[in-house]
């Protein structure tokens, strides 16, 4: 059985002061959860604050991005081992936002992951389509091509550490959810590309989790569904009531 997991992923949001604080009433909000994997995921700069926070807790922490060179001449860029000194086990990588905002290509994407597993962080690789490519129903050829990127020459024997998260760009902050029969079609679709393409051990390991506007309102039925294994959180993570209540529902579901 897949443990399900629900990671907060905190964007360009929140001082070191402010994170700690989030961290901190997050901490003391949840309830003990040996059934659900919880990760926050803030900003570089607060990354080893909150870690000193969350240290002695079961809530992992991650990151939002890497470069896959371990160290050199990149200005602005942090490497996996960087991250890891931070206290990180996670790191998101192919955000829409990146891919949109700073040209990530699936070909960045799949190096990002290379560095990221070869270090022992356990990347949460996202795919999805925009809204024109789900209007003109090229979205499983979307997924399918990115998914291809993504873990191409991916040896089978590390892709037990990955989990996948599948983001409809049309959905993320926008308060429009995949209604659960979409999400649920989309997940299945990447679990039977994982059986094609690697293997059915793999395929029915990997978490996959939807983000794109969750709420403590909408987790339970999302995650009534085979193949959702939990959440990619980005506005609802922002408050600790809020974010502790999906977990609460989340683990209701299983
Ligand atoms: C995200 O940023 O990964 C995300 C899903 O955002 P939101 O929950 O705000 O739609």
């Amino acid at each position: 059985m897949r443990k399900p997991m629900i990671a907060g992923n905190w964007k360009m949001h929140k001082i070191i002061s402010e994170s700690v604080a989030l961290s901190e009433k997050i901490k003391n909000t949840l309830e003990k959860n040996v059934h659900v994997d919880v990760v926050v995921c803030p900003v570089f700069t607060a990354l080893n604050s909150v870690y000193s926070v969350l240290e002695d807790t079961d809530i992992g922490l991650g990151a939002q991005n890497l470069y896959w060179e371990k160290e050199g001449a990149f200005t602005g860029e942090i490497s996996p081992i960087m991250l890891k000194d931070s206290g990180c086990e996670y790191v998101i990588i192919g955000h829409s936002e990146r891919r949109k905002y700073f040209s990530e290509t699936d070909e960045m994407v799949n190096k990002k992951i290379k560095a990221a597993l070869e270090i022992g962080l356990t990347p949460i690789v996202c795919v999805g389509e925009t809204l024109e490519e789900r209007e003109a129903a090229k979205e499983t050829a979307v997924i399918n091509a990115q998914l291809e990127g993504a873990f191409n020459n991916i040896d089978i024997n590390d892709m037990g550490n990955v989990i996948i998260a599948y983001e409809p760009v049309w959905a993320i902050g926008t308060g429009k959810t995949a209604t659960p029969q979409q999400a649920q079609q989309i997940h299945q679709f990447i679990r039977q590309w994982l059986t094609d393409n690697k293997d059915n051990e793999v395929s029915a390991a990997i978490r996959i989790l939807y983000g794109g506007s969750v709420k403590p309102e909408n987790i339970k039925e999302l995650m009534d569904n085979e193949d959702i294994d939990g959440a990619l959180v980005g506005g609802a993570s922002l408050k600790a009531e809020t974010f502790a209540q999906i977990v609460k529902n989340a683990k209701e579901v299983i």
